[in-house]
């Protein structure tokens, strides 16, 4: 049965002294905490904090994922972060075609497939974003974007790759701005998303996938929003950088 997850995205945020304290005072809530046994925390800081963030792993109850990684073999790619660099860097997941990559750094859907191909052939877990931005949403193309995402992201696997992948829906409309979507509006499109997952690979496998939400989730609405059916967690920004609301949310799966 598919697990219930938390992952933290940090962004291009925190020196090295912070990341330090956020992660001990983690490390420590975890501790103490008492989670589902199927539930997972993920903790996703940027590329200079990942050795760091797997030594508290390594003692604690949280699991390891980077921000972005290279579509390409190891090689000649100054300033780019392979598959294998990650895998040797004990990092088990990683998050591919999140909005601001999309937005900011050209990722395209054919990109995000190439990631994804690199992820799986090296063992890590890709958190696959896919969400409509708001004028999208307006013109009531909601599904059709997040349909063209998914087929054109992630539907060249076989259905035990797929069995693998995490997919976040993320409005983009939600992303740090404050706005969440309301849990019916979050889970008809995580419904959607997993009716697709059963018309491609059928509902065994549509099952085995968590489905997160992301865009302004926070204690005060994380548990409706993990209550509703095809809500599997959550994929969590600015509310990550604190350790008390993390765990808030942490503690609502
Ligand atoms: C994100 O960037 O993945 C995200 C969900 O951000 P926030 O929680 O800040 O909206």
């Amino acid at each position: 049965m598919r697990k219930r997850i938390v992952a933290g995205n940090w962004k291009m945020n925190l020196t090295f002294e912070e990341a330090d304290e956020l992660l001990d005072e983690l490390m420590t809530e975890l501790e103490q905490a008492s989670l589902p046994r199927d539930a997972q925390v993920v903790v996703c800081p940027p590329f200079p904090f990942l050795e760091m963030t797997t030594d508290y792993a390594n003692d604690s109850y949280f699991m390891v994922g980077a921000q972005n990684v290279s579509e390409r073999e190891p090689g000649a790619y100054t300033g780019e972060v392979s598959a294998e660099m990650l895998k040797s860097c004990d990092v088990q997941f990683c998050i591919v075609g999140h909005s601001e990559r999309r937005a900011y750094h050209g990722e395209t859907d054919a990109l995000v497939a190439a990631k994804v191909n690199r992820l799986l052939q090296n063992g890590l877990r890709p958190i696959v974003c896919v969400g409509e931005v708001l004028a999208e949403r307006e013109e009531g193309r909601q599904l059709e974007v997040v349909g063209r995402q998914l087929s054109e992201g992630l539907f060249h696997l076989d259905a035990s790759q797929m069995a693998g992948v995490v997919v976040a829906y993320e409005p983009v409309w939600a992303i740090g701005t404050g706005k969440t979507a309301t849990p019916a509006q979050a889970q008809e499109i995580h419904a959607h998303i997993r009716s697709l997952l059963a018309s491609r690979y059928g509902d065994a496998t549509a099952q085995e996938v968590s489905i997160l939400y992301g865009g302004s989730c926070k204690p005060s609405n994380a548990a409706e929003l993990f209550g509703c059916a095809d809500i599997d967690g959550g994929l969590i920004g600015g509310a990550s950088l604190k350790a008390a609301d993390f765990m808030a949310i942490v503690k609502a799966l």
